[in-house]
Protein backbone atom coordinates (compact mmCIF):
# COMPACT_ATOMS: atom_id res chain seq x y z
CA UNK A 1 0.00 0.00 0.00
CA UNK A 2 1.28 3.64 -1.06
CA UNK A 3 1.51 6.28 1.57
CA UNK A 4 0.76 9.89 0.09
CA UNK A 5 4.03 12.49 0.11
CA UNK A 6 4.18 15.82 0.98
CA UNK A 7 3.72 16.27 -2.65
CA UNK A 8 0.55 14.82 -3.50
CA UNK A 9 -0.79 16.66 -0.57
CA UNK A 10 -0.03 19.77 -1.37
CA UNK A 11 -1.21 19.49 -4.90
CA UNK A 12 -4.40 18.57 -3.51
CA UNK A 13 -4.77 21.46 -1.39
CA UNK A 14 -4.08 23.85 -4.43
CA UNK A 15 -6.05 21.74 -6.45
CA UNK A 16 -8.75 22.27 -4.13
CA UNK A 17 -7.93 26.55 -3.63
CA UNK A 18 -7.76 26.59 -7.82
CA UNK A 19 -4.38 27.15 -7.13
CA UNK A 20 -4.97 30.56 -5.89
CA UNK A 21 -2.84 29.23 -3.19
CA UNK A 22 0.63 27.70 -2.46
CA UNK A 23 1.56 25.41 0.45
CA UNK A 24 4.17 25.78 2.67
CA UNK A 25 4.16 23.21 4.71
CA UNK A 26 2.49 20.11 5.47
CA UNK A 27 3.05 17.22 7.87
CA UNK A 28 1.06 14.43 9.01
CA UNK A 29 0.68 15.53 12.55
CA UNK A 30 -1.49 12.05 13.47
CA UNK A 31 -2.08 8.69 12.05
CA UNK A 32 -5.18 6.81 13.03
CA UNK A 33 -5.58 2.90 12.61
CA UNK A 34 -8.56 2.10 15.16
CA UNK A 35 -10.92 0.94 12.28
CA UNK A 36 -8.76 -1.65 10.47
CA UNK A 37 -7.63 0.83 8.02
CA UNK A 38 -4.31 3.48 8.57
CA UNK A 39 -5.70 7.19 8.14
CA UNK A 40 -3.71 10.31 8.42
CA UNK A 41 -4.67 13.91 9.74
CA UNK A 42 -2.32 16.70 7.59
CA UNK A 43 -1.35 19.49 8.93
CA UNK A 44 -1.10 21.92 5.69
CA UNK A 45 -0.36 25.70 6.01
CA UNK A 46 -1.01 27.48 2.88
CA UNK A 47 0.34 31.40 2.25
CA UNK A 48 -2.75 33.03 1.48
CA UNK A 49 -5.44 30.17 2.19
CA UNK A 50 -4.83 29.77 6.29
CA UNK A 51 -4.72 26.16 7.43
CA UNK A 52 -6.65 23.54 6.44
CA UNK A 53 -6.44 19.16 8.06
CA UNK A 54 -5.99 16.75 4.68
CA UNK A 55 -7.49 13.69 5.83
CA UNK A 56 -6.37 10.26 3.91
CA UNK A 57 -5.49 7.05 3.88
CA UNK A 58 -5.94 3.63 2.20
CA UNK A 59 -9.27 3.01 1.78
CA UNK A 60 -10.37 6.54 2.46
CA UNK A 61 -11.02 9.52 -0.01
CA UNK A 62 -9.06 12.57 0.39
CA UNK A 63 -10.53 15.50 1.89
CA UNK A 64 -10.15 18.80 3.69
CA UNK A 65 -11.29 21.39 6.39
CA UNK A 66 -10.81 24.40 7.25
CA UNK A 67 -8.36 25.07 10.92
CA UNK A 68 -9.63 27.76 12.00
CA UNK A 69 -13.89 27.75 10.92
CA UNK A 70 -14.54 24.55 12.63
CA UNK A 71 -12.18 21.81 13.44
CA UNK A 72 -9.84 22.29 16.50
CA UNK A 73 -8.26 19.40 16.16
CA UNK A 74 -7.13 16.61 13.72
CA UNK A 75 -9.23 13.97 16.64
CA UNK A 76 -12.31 16.12 15.75
CA UNK A 77 -11.30 16.00 12.04
CA UNK A 78 -10.27 12.27 11.89
CA UNK A 79 -13.75 11.70 13.53
CA UNK A 80 -15.99 14.06 11.71
CA UNK A 81 -14.52 12.80 8.38
CA UNK A 82 -14.71 8.89 9.12
CA UNK A 83 -18.60 9.58 10.34
CA UNK A 84 -19.08 11.44 7.15
CA UNK A 85 -17.51 7.96 4.98
CA UNK A 86 -19.74 5.78 6.75
CA UNK A 87 -22.63 7.79 5.73
CA UNK A 88 -21.77 8.48 2.23
CA UNK A 89 -21.02 4.40 1.98
CA UNK A 90 -24.29 3.24 4.00
CA UNK A 91 -26.50 6.27 1.28
CA UNK A 92 -25.23 4.47 -2.04
CA UNK A 93 -24.15 0.53 -0.65
CA UNK A 94 -26.18 -1.69 -2.99
CA UNK A 95 -28.56 -4.15 -1.93
CA UNK A 96 -29.23 -6.87 -4.63
CA UNK A 97 -32.72 -7.95 -2.66
CA UNK A 98 -34.00 -4.00 -2.96
CA UNK A 99 -33.15 -3.89 -6.69
CA UNK A 100 -35.40 -7.02 -6.83
CA UNK A 101 -38.20 -5.44 -4.43
CA UNK A 102 -38.65 -2.42 -6.57
CA UNK A 103 -38.60 -3.89 -9.83
CA UNK A 104 -41.55 -6.36 -8.93
CA UNK A 105 -42.83 -3.67 -6.98
CA UNK A 106 -42.21 -5.26 -3.81
CA UNK A 107 -45.55 -8.16 -5.55
CA UNK A 108 -45.13 -11.66 -3.44
CA UNK A 109 -42.43 -13.80 -5.48
CA UNK A 110 -42.05 -17.36 -5.10
CA UNK A 111 -39.13 -18.34 -2.26
CA UNK A 112 -36.80 -19.98 -4.94
CA UNK A 113 -37.58 -17.42 -7.44
CA UNK A 114 -36.62 -14.60 -5.23
CA UNK A 115 -33.65 -16.38 -4.50
CA UNK A 116 -32.54 -16.62 -7.59
CA UNK A 117 -33.36 -13.28 -8.94
CA UNK A 118 -30.96 -12.27 -5.70
CA UNK A 119 -28.42 -13.90 -7.12
CA UNK A 120 -28.23 -12.47 -10.41
CA UNK A 121 -28.80 -8.69 -9.30
CA UNK A 122 -25.52 -9.53 -6.91
CA UNK A 123 -23.57 -10.83 -9.85
CA UNK A 124 -24.24 -7.64 -11.90
CA UNK A 125 -23.05 -5.72 -9.79
CA UNK A 126 -19.31 -7.67 -10.37
CA UNK A 127 -20.09 -8.61 -13.70
CA UNK A 128 -16.96 -7.33 -15.65
CA UNK A 129 -15.45 -9.91 -18.22
CA UNK A 130 -17.51 -11.31 -21.36
CA UNK A 131 -17.81 -14.61 -19.40
CA UNK A 132 -19.58 -12.76 -16.92
CA UNK A 133 -22.36 -11.79 -18.81
CA UNK A 134 -23.00 -14.99 -20.50
CA UNK A 135 -23.43 -16.80 -17.58
CA UNK A 136 -25.62 -13.96 -16.24
CA UNK A 137 -27.34 -15.20 -19.43
CA UNK A 138 -27.62 -18.32 -18.45
CA UNK A 139 -28.64 -17.88 -15.42
CA UNK A 140 -31.63 -15.60 -16.45
CA UNK A 141 -32.45 -18.85 -18.45
CA UNK A 142 -32.73 -20.87 -15.54
CA UNK A 143 -34.49 -18.42 -14.09
CA UNK A 144 -37.16 -18.45 -16.55
CA UNK A 145 -37.53 -22.28 -16.84
CA UNK A 146 -38.21 -22.26 -13.07
CA UNK A 147 -40.46 -19.38 -13.50
CA UNK A 148 -42.21 -21.70 -15.55
CA UNK A 149 -42.05 -24.62 -13.49
CA UNK A 150 -44.11 -22.78 -11.06
CA UNK A 151 -46.47 -21.12 -12.52
CA UNK A 152 -47.47 -24.40 -15.43
CA UNK A 153 -49.75 -27.22 -13.78
CA UNK A 154 -50.16 -30.29 -15.76
CA UNK A 155 -54.41 -29.85 -16.20
CA UNK A 156 -53.74 -26.31 -18.14
CA UNK A 157 -53.81 -28.09 -21.28
CA UNK A 158 -56.37 -30.67 -20.99
CA UNK A 159 -55.79 -33.27 -23.77
CA UNK A 160 -52.81 -31.52 -24.92
CA UNK A 161 -49.63 -32.84 -25.16
CA UNK A 162 -47.67 -31.54 -22.38
CA UNK A 163 -44.71 -29.24 -22.83
CA UNK A 164 -41.19 -30.44 -21.89
CA UNK A 165 -39.38 -29.63 -18.85
CA UNK A 166 -37.68 -27.11 -19.94
CA UNK A 167 -40.21 -25.53 -22.77
CA UNK A 168 -40.64 -21.84 -20.73
CA UNK A 169 -42.48 -20.46 -23.45
CA UNK A 170 -44.64 -23.13 -23.91
CA UNK A 171 -45.65 -22.81 -20.35
CA UNK A 172 -45.99 -19.28 -19.74
CA UNK A 173 -48.36 -19.34 -22.85
CA UNK A 174 -50.55 -22.21 -21.62
CA UNK A 175 -50.66 -20.72 -17.94
CA UNK A 176 -51.50 -17.51 -19.62
CA UNK A 177 -54.25 -18.68 -21.82
CA UNK A 178 -55.89 -20.56 -18.86
CA UNK A 179 -55.71 -17.44 -16.61
CA UNK A 180 -56.23 -14.73 -18.79
CA UNK A 181 -59.20 -15.96 -21.43
CA UNK A 182 -61.62 -14.35 -22.62
CA UNK A 183 -61.61 -11.13 -24.85
CA UNK A 184 -61.32 -8.82 -22.07
CA UNK A 185 -57.74 -9.55 -21.21
CA UNK A 186 -56.99 -9.53 -24.60
CA UNK A 187 -54.45 -6.55 -24.99
CA UNK A 188 -52.84 -7.74 -21.44
CA UNK A 189 -52.77 -11.13 -23.02
CA UNK A 190 -50.91 -9.62 -26.19
CA UNK A 191 -48.47 -7.56 -23.98
CA UNK A 192 -47.53 -10.52 -21.90
CA UNK A 193 -46.67 -12.59 -24.53
CA UNK A 194 -44.58 -10.23 -26.14
CA UNK A 195 -42.93 -9.77 -23.15
CA UNK A 196 -42.39 -13.56 -22.38
CA UNK A 197 -40.59 -14.00 -26.21
CA UNK A 198 -38.43 -11.04 -26.04
CA UNK A 199 -37.16 -12.04 -22.20
CA UNK A 200 -36.19 -15.35 -22.99
CA UNK A 201 -35.20 -14.66 -26.54
CA UNK A 202 -32.90 -11.78 -25.11
CA UNK A 203 -31.69 -14.18 -22.45
CA UNK A 204 -30.67 -16.82 -25.23
CA UNK A 205 -28.90 -14.06 -27.29
CA UNK A 206 -26.41 -12.82 -24.18
CA UNK A 207 -25.75 -16.40 -23.22
CA UNK A 208 -23.86 -16.62 -26.56
CA UNK A 209 -23.34 -12.96 -27.44
CA UNK A 210 -18.76 -12.28 -27.91
CA UNK A 211 -19.61 -8.55 -27.26
CA UNK A 212 -22.25 -8.07 -24.61
CA UNK A 213 -21.61 -5.09 -22.17
CA UNK A 214 -22.66 -4.35 -18.60
CA UNK A 215 -25.57 -2.54 -20.34
CA UNK A 216 -27.02 -5.44 -22.46
CA UNK A 217 -26.79 -8.02 -19.45
CA UNK A 218 -27.95 -4.92 -17.23
CA UNK A 219 -31.08 -5.18 -19.39
CA UNK A 220 -31.81 -9.10 -19.14
CA UNK A 221 -31.01 -8.79 -15.60
CA UNK A 222 -33.89 -6.12 -15.35
CA UNK A 223 -36.25 -8.24 -18.29
CA UNK A 224 -35.87 -11.38 -16.71
CA UNK A 225 -36.57 -9.70 -13.07
CA UNK A 226 -39.68 -7.64 -14.22
CA UNK A 227 -41.09 -10.96 -15.98
CA UNK A 228 -41.15 -12.74 -12.93
CA UNK A 229 -43.10 -9.79 -11.58
CA UNK A 230 -45.61 -9.76 -14.03
CA UNK A 231 -46.14 -13.26 -13.53
CA UNK A 232 -46.50 -13.15 -10.15
CA UNK A 233 -49.34 -10.53 -10.60
CA UNK A 234 -51.13 -12.78 -12.73
CA UNK A 235 -51.39 -15.25 -10.17
CA UNK A 236 -52.17 -12.53 -7.13
CA UNK A 237 -55.22 -11.59 -10.05
CA UNK A 238 -56.13 -14.72 -10.58
CA UNK A 239 -56.10 -15.50 -6.61
CA UNK A 240 -57.53 -11.64 -5.60
CA UNK A 241 -61.54 -12.60 -6.00
CA UNK A 242 -62.74 -9.30 -6.04
CA UNK A 243 -59.53 -7.07 -7.84
CA UNK A 244 -62.22 -6.80 -10.86
CA UNK A 245 -65.51 -5.38 -8.95
CA UNK A 246 -66.63 -1.61 -8.10
CA UNK A 247 -68.93 -0.27 -6.05
CA UNK A 248 -72.70 -0.58 -7.70
CA UNK A 249 -73.32 2.94 -6.80
CA UNK A 250 -70.19 5.25 -6.90
CA UNK A 251 -67.37 2.93 -8.70
CA UNK A 252 -65.28 3.34 -5.97
CA UNK A 253 -62.86 0.27 -6.21
CA UNK A 254 -62.41 0.30 -2.38
CA UNK A 255 -63.83 -2.39 -1.47
CA UNK A 256 -63.48 -4.80 1.43
CA UNK A 257 -65.61 -8.51 1.90
CA UNK A 258 -67.71 -8.14 4.47
CA UNK A 259 -69.81 -11.70 4.30
CA UNK A 260 -70.01 -14.15 2.25
CA UNK A 261 -71.95 -17.31 1.90
CA UNK A 262 -71.10 -21.07 0.72
CA UNK A 263 -73.22 -23.79 -0.27
CA UNK A 264 -73.26 -27.43 1.34
CA UNK A 265 -69.96 -28.11 -0.01
CA UNK A 266 -68.04 -25.01 1.93
CA UNK A 267 -67.54 -23.21 -1.72
CA UNK A 268 -67.96 -19.93 -1.42
CA UNK A 269 -71.08 -18.75 -3.81
CA UNK A 270 -71.58 -15.26 -2.76
CA UNK A 271 -69.85 -12.16 -1.70
CA UNK A 272 -70.94 -9.14 -0.02
CA UNK A 273 -68.34 -6.13 -0.90
CA UNK A 274 -68.66 -2.80 1.51
CA UNK A 275 -67.60 0.45 -0.56
CA UNK A 276 -65.05 2.46 1.70
CA UNK A 277 -66.55 5.37 0.20
CA UNK A 278 -70.07 4.76 0.54
CA UNK A 279 -70.37 2.17 2.40
CA UNK A 280 -73.09 0.55 -0.13
CA UNK A 281 -73.07 -3.37 -0.61
CA UNK A 282 -71.95 -5.14 -3.51
CA UNK A 283 -73.15 -8.80 -4.31
CA UNK A 284 -70.86 -10.83 -6.13
CA UNK A 285 -72.54 -14.27 -7.38
CA UNK A 286 -69.83 -16.87 -8.19
CA UNK A 287 -71.54 -19.74 -10.48
ZN1 LIG B 1 -69.39 3.32 -3.31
Amino acid sequence: MSKRNFEEVAQYVEWQSQNKCKVLSAKPEHAFNDLGTEVRVWNVKTDSDGAWWVVEGDSVPMNLYPQEAYYFSSDEVYSFHMGLMERMNASIEYKPEEFVEAITLNSDIAPQLFRKLKGIATLIDYAIEIEDFQSIGVQCREILIELGNSIYSADMIGDGEQPQASNFKRKAELFVQFYLAGSDNSDYRSIINKLTEATWDYACKITHSTNATFYEASTCVTLCTSLVGVYENIRQKVSDPISQYKCRICMSKKLKIVNDETNEDGMVIKLFLQCEECEEITEVVFE
